[in-house]
């Protein structure tokens, strides 16, 4: 098995990654929220200039598919008519950040994102590693903990806001006011104690090695929230696509329902809505099989795709117990879920799978050389020593 290419980056809309089905744009939405303009806008330009196919990802973010070298220009003029693109590259690569889709206008998680967005768009910010992100999560039990961030605004365990580096078990005090400037003096410290020698790195590395962070880190956060399934929420209605992907027309249909928040989770928010929407495609039965799994595009969609992974995914689902999920990866780097998944298949070739438990995509497997036959022959193989 060759070893995965690992970018050290992410696209960007300026900054677009070619892969097997054309060039993949992806759109930072400002505070991940878009406008029903704005999301019809995008499902338009999907069609006319990419191939229709649209993206969740797993920060987030929304992505293009289909987009070609000649196509890209007049794309870029239509999101800078709808106020999606940042003014320089670097500046949109650094506006890394999730927020909890939950938040309310005015309160923390909006006060400390809009601060931190601005923050990370001035001259002076540090110049981080692409991958290096910003989770933002003030409501009383955090929903990101699982998702993907260097530097963590939450609830403290005893209320009140904490700034935590990834992969510590404690963060310090900070105020709505004060956690967007203490959180880029935590990303200069990261840069100034050798976090990223070569331009790459994250938190949670830097930490394991035993660097030790500043005094006063010691203030752990509120316990978790459950992941959220499609539910109405006090926010608006939660609904999820299977493995994050829809189509312009159906991006069209969910705008004419309200504003959209993305979320990590593969899922959208309705802004506002009070009742589940009825369209082909969403998925808004929390108990739908599907929500049990996640698949990256894998082949040949991706060129680094050693196997096919959603047609997999999507046989399997329905034979996995409700207590547990699979990810399936078409090669090591394990895109779709970057963290342990208790069921990770990871392709090795065109029609072989490592089974890993409790691990991420790069992990140790516990059994090698599965075809997709055999595991949707006998889909127990997944699940016999758990
Ligand atoms: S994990 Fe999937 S999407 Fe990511 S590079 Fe590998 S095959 Fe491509």
């Amino acid at each position: 098995m060759s070893a995965p290419i690992v970018h050290g980056w992410c696209p960007g809309a300026l900054r677009p990654m070619a892969s097997g089905d054309g060039w993949v744009v992806r759109i930072r939405a400002p505070l991940g929220r878009l406008s029903p303009e704005q999301a019809r806008g995008i499902a338009a330009l999907s069609a006319a200039h990419g191939n229709g196919r649209i993206d969740l990802s797993a920060r987030a973010n929304m992505q293009l598919r289909g987009v070609t070298p000649d196509s890209h220009a007049p794309l870029i003029a239509g999101l800078t008519d709808l106020g999606l693109i940042d003014p320089a590259p670097e500046i949109e690569a650094r506006r890394n950040l999730v927020l909890t889709p939950f938040w309310r206008d005015g309160d923390a998680t909006h006060t400390v994102a809009r601060a931190l967005t601005d923050a990370l768009a001035a001259p002076d910010a540090p110049d981080l590693p692409g991958k290096f992100g910003f989770a933002v999560d003030c409501r009383r039990a955090p929903v990101l903990s699982d998702i993907s961030a260097d530097i963590r605004i939450e609830t403290g365990a005893k209320g009140g806001l904490i700034c935590r580096a990834d992969g510590a078990p404690g963060g310090v005090a900070v105020t709505p006011g004060t956690a967007a400037e203490t959180a880029l003096d935590l990303a200069r410290w990261f840069l100034a104690t050798g976090g990223a020698p070569d331009g790459r790195g994250r938190m949670a590395r830097h930490l394991a090695k035993g660097t030790p962070l500043p005094d006063g880190h010691s203030v752990p956060p509120a316990p978790t929230a459950p992941r959220p399934h499609p539910d109405l929420t006090e926010t608006g209605a939660l609904v999820a696509l299977e493995f994050g992907q829809m189509g312009a027309e159906d991006l069209a249909a969910l705008a004419d329902l309200g504003p959209l928040r993305l979320t990590p989770w593969r899922m959208v928010l309705i802004e506002g809505a009070d009742r589940l929407p009825d369209l082909p495609g969403l998925i808004t039965d929390p108990n739908d099989p599907r929500l049990r799994v996640v698949a990256c595009t894998g082949a040949p969609g991706c060129p680094q795709g050693l196997a096919p992974t959603r047609p997999l995914a999507r046989a399997l689902a329905p034979h996995l117990p409700n207590d547990t999920s699979l990810h399936v990866s078409g090669c090591a780097k394990g895109c779709a879920h970057p963290g342990p998944a208790p069921l990770t298949l990871v392709a090795t070739g065109p029609d072989r799978f490592d089974l890993i438990r409790n691990g991420t995509a790069a992990g140790h497997p516990a059994q090698s050389d599965l075809t997709a036959a055999q595991l949707t022959d006998t889909p127990a193989i997944l699940t016999e020593s758990l």
